[in-house]
């Protein structure tokens, strides 16, 4: 079993008369800044100006450029859009690193597939949150925290892994348990996950679904209840209680439908398929479409993002919470506490 760290294991010292340059404003950017200041870490905010420089001198923070930020600071934390990063790192970032300086990340994808070279007499480790940035400032002012992925690349100082766990206690993660691994494990089993399990598999899923019941004439708000509005309530079960908990308390009936039905819907082929996901991600094939698909201004992205949005379940899914008030003020409010 891994070892996971708490705060007992972190020590603040680590990043004591230190500064911290927070690269970018956004979820993650926002969280990072706030929960490390209440931390009592010295913290200045790098960005371009526009929206998200406003909001973090409302919240009160020293905003720099982002060449500024990176020249003031002993680590640099990058929490821009990975593929913005490239640029802004070869551009601003890297003119002004000096040795035994750290360069920190959120996610190891830029590194791992070599979009980004650090010098070799930095620091270069990841401190990456399991969750969303709001929620990650969200339940460090609750006191609790969200659990987090530490990995060093490199280590020039030798404490290397004592800043990025004296990081992760000043976000709250080691509050919640810090797990430690490496920038290859991190990246390729993020992207695995967010492809064929979180965003990927769960959006085609209630899509086949959805179309499943509608095409066999049941009514399309009727399949949306079914396939879609209840599976937070499920989620929240295993999140509580893992497989077992949720089926504690579905009814017998729908545990015996999971046990007979769910292997026939994600088959071996279906796993076989997962598998070929997991090769394109490890093979790199992943990650160079997307870089491409950037460079060409996402034309496919943006074709199957408007094809997806005028799909039925999101038309019919959008009458319904007009309907629902609770669920559009939850919605609200994520957009509001995202700070984007
Ligand atoms: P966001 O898209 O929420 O934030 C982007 C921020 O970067 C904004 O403040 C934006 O400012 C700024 N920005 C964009 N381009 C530039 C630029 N050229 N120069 C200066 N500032 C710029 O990013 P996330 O927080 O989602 O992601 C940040 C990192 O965290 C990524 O590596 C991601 O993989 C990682 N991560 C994200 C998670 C999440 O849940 N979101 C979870 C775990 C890790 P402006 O207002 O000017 O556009
Ligand atoms: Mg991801
Ligand atoms: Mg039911």
């Amino acid at each position: 079993m891994a070892k996971v760290y708490y705060n007992g294991d972190a020590k603040e010292a680590y990043l004591q008369n230190k500064t911290v340059a927070i690269i970018g404003y956004g979820s993650q950017g926002h969280a990072h800044a706030l929960n490390l200041r209440e931390s009592g870490v010295n913290v200045i905010v790098g960005l371009r100006p526009g929206k998200s420089w406003d909001q973090a001198e409302k919240d009160g923070f020293a905003v720099r450029t982002v060449r500024e930020a990176a020249r003031e600071a002993d680590v640099v934390m990058v929490l821009l859009p990975d593929e913005h990063q490239p640029k802004v790192y070869k551009e601003e970032i890297e003119p002004e690193l000096k040795a035994g300086n750290a360069l920190v990340f959120a996610h190891g994808f830029n590194i791992h597939f070599n979009q980004i070279v650090p010098p070799k007499d930095v620091d270069v480790f990841l401190v990456a949150p399991k969750g969303p940035g709001h929620l990650v400032r969200r339940t460090y002012t609750e006191g609790a925290g969200v659990p987090a992925l530490i990995a060093v690349y490199q280590d020039v100082t030798g404490e290397a892994k004592e800043t990025a766990l004296a990081y992760a206690k000043a976000i709250g993660a080691t509050r919640a348990g810090v797990l430690e691994t490496t920038f290859k494990e991190e990246t390729e089993t993020d992207l695995f996950g967010e492809q064929a399990v979180l965003c990927g598999g769960l959006t085609s899923l209630v899509k086949a679904g959805f179309e499943t019941l509608v095409e066999a004439g049941y009514q399309p708000e009727v399949a949306y209840f079914e396939c879609l509005h209840e599976l937070k309530l499920i989620v929240d079960l295993m999140y509580e209680g893992g497989l077992a908990g949720m089926r504690y308390s579905i009814s017998d009936t729908a545990q015996w439908g999971d046990f007979i039905s769910g292997p026939r819907v994600i088959n071996a082929a279906v796993k076989e398929e997962m598998k070929k996901v997991l090769e394109d991600i490890q093979s790199g094939t992943f990650a160079k479409g997307w870089i491409l698909e950037n460079q060409a201004n996402r034309p496919v992205f943006n074709a199957i993002n408007k094809r997806e949005n005028e799909h039925l379940i999101e038309e019919v899914g959008r009458k319904l919470r007009e309907m629902m008030p609770f669920v559009k003020q939850k919605q609200k409010e994520a957009v509001v506490t995202s700070a984007k």
